[in-house]
């Protein structure tokens, strides 16, 4: 579906609302954190190196934000025990959850399938497609007790159409795809919790370098660009919207 670039959110979009956000601390995980504070949210800021949350979650205070919190996990290692007590965790701290944006990801090796190494392929399925999806199981009471809860699911160019070398982070998209709408249709009986994919398209961040290190950098929308998607899908405005994939920014054209 189209995106929604142009979308002014109101400054107060995300008043009262607590939001978890995955991979919080860089890139778009990190900007989508900021950008939900700074519309009123609560914002969870969950991810793998604290130091970089800790920044992040300095900078939300610093602006006048509410106060964040830091939830440190590593989806390689994390159990579903781990799942289950971030919820416990979460439960008591903010009762509820209104909203949840599965942004973390592993890149993986852009390599021909026939040289793929299988334990890093087991390592990008876990970060991007089992782990997310044993969390949001862990974490579906909480959603529950909202009255508006949106999950955005990221996705990708190559989650959509596959593409040579791309492996594991491919077909971990695909499985993202497939998931959102098999949850959507559970879903469908409770209008109060919707669920989508998003695309962000090619944007400036540490993980776009690695897949294109030949590219410009400045011929790239930054994180900040492809915010009123993000904010738009999180926000009351697209209540009801259920089961569907969005993209961040048009598609590119090139020369
Ligand atoms: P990024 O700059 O590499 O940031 C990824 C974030 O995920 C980092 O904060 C990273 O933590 C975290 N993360 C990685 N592995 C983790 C793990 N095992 N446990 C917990 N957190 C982990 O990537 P990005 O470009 O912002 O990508 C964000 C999302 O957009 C991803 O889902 C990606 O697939 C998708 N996407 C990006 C583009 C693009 O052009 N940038 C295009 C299409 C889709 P650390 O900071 O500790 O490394």
């Amino acid at each position: 579906m189209s995106c929604k670039i142009d979308y002014q959110a109101p400054p107060d979009l995300l008043a009262n609302r607590v939001i978890l956000v995955t991979g919080a601390g860089d890139g778009i995980g990190r900007t989508a954190a900021l950008s939900y504070a700074r519309h009123g949210a609560t914002v969870i800021l969950l991810g793998r190196t604290i130091k970089k949350l800790e920044r992040v979650y300095d900078e939300i205070e610093a602006a006048g934000g509410p106060q964040p919190a830091i939830f440190p996990l590593n989806f390689e290692g994390a159990s579903l025990a781990d799942f289950h007590d971030m919820a416990l965790t979460l439960e008591k701290e903010f009762g509820r959850l209104d909203g949840l944006l599965h942004n973390a990801s592993l890149l993986g090796r852009i390599t021909p399938f026939a040289q793929y190494d299988p334990e890093l392929w087991e390592q990008v399925m876990q970060v991007n497609i089992n782990g997310p999806i044993w969390m949001t199981q862990a974490l579906l009471p909480l959603l529950e007790k909202s009255e508006d809860a949106s999950v955005i699911f990221t996705s990708s160019s190559v989650g959509r159409k596959g593409r040579a070398y791309w492996g594991a982070y491919s077909v971990s998209k695909f499985a993202t795809e497939g998931f959102m709408e098999v949850l959507a249709d559970e879903l469908e009986s409770q209008p109060h919790l919707r669920v989508n994919t998003l695309n962000p398209g090619a944007t400036r961040t540490q993980m776009r370098r690695s897949a294109y290190p030949g590219e410009d950098p400045a011929t790239l929308r930054t994180p900040e660009d492809i915010m009123p998607t993000y904010l738009w899908l999180m926000g009351p405005e697209s209540a009801g919207v259920s089961g569907q994939k969005f993209d961040a920014q048009p598609p590119r054209v090139s020369a």
